[in-house]
């Protein structure tokens, strides 16, 4: 963040509560005042800090309630139906999950149930915990803190997008040897993608953390 003074003079003085550090780097800096739609990155290694916008709470939370309702979609409608010799056969995600619910490919199935539909489903739950009543202008719910550090935690693990692009590799393969028609929750899965994106692009965790401490969450 280009307007700050840089680390070394910072640390004297440093009034540690509002020390920010980089998290590719590790450089500290101060939390600055960022006017909404501007950008703080790091001077070091030019990682995005914080980058305010108006009304990003409530950006989240409409983007995590859509999530929410595409996950719900894409797990309970047909994924897609492949029809050969006359037989058809549709399959959602839960058919794929209870496929391999036998024997020894019992681990696959709870592992596929958990990182395409508990985890996800997990963080959007957290997220909207923790930011929705500050969304709509209340006190932190209790636990609100924890909650965000939960949806933290799991983001790397949430891979509803890894499966879709799995899938699609499938299809380009088993595509020569059935006709295949694409369900409703493929479409949803690919939305799903796409508002993943946008919303940990508004999602600044900096600034989520700093209001929930200033409005007092636990
Ligand atoms: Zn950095």
């Amino acid at each position: 963040m280009e307007q700050t003074q840089t680390p070394q003079d910072s640390f004297a003085t440093a009034d540690l509560t509002d020390l920010v550090a980089c998290p590719v780097c590790d450089t500290l800096y101060h939390f600055p005042s960022i006017p909404s739609g501007g950008q703080g990155r790091c001077a070091r290694c030019h990682h995005l800090l914080i980058a305010p916008r108006a009304n990003a709470m409530t950006r989240i939370v409409m983007l995590a309630v859509t999530a929410t309702i595409l996950m719900i979609t894409a797990v309970s409608f047909p994924f897609l139906t492949i029809s050969t010799h006359g037989l058809n056969q549709q399959a959602s995600v839960i058919d794929t999950i209870l496929a391999y619910s036998d024997g020894l490919m019992v681990p696959l199935s709870l592992a596929m149930a958990g990182l395409i539909v508990v985890l996800p489903l997990t963080r959007l739950s957290a997220i909207l915990y923790a930011i929705a009543p500050m969304a709509l202008g209340h006190r932190p719910a209790r636990g609100a803190a924890h909650a965000f550090r939960v949806a933290e935690q799991l983001k790397p693990w949430a891979m509803a997008e890894v499966f879709i692009v799995g899938v699609a590799v499938a299809l380009v393969k088993v595509g020569g040897l059935a006709t295949l028609t694409i369900g409703p929750a493929f479409w949803a899965f690919a939305a799903l993608v796409v508002i993943t994106v946008l919303k940990d692009n508004f999602m600044s965790s900096l600034i989520i953390w700093k209001t929930l401490e200033a409005r007092g969450a636990t």
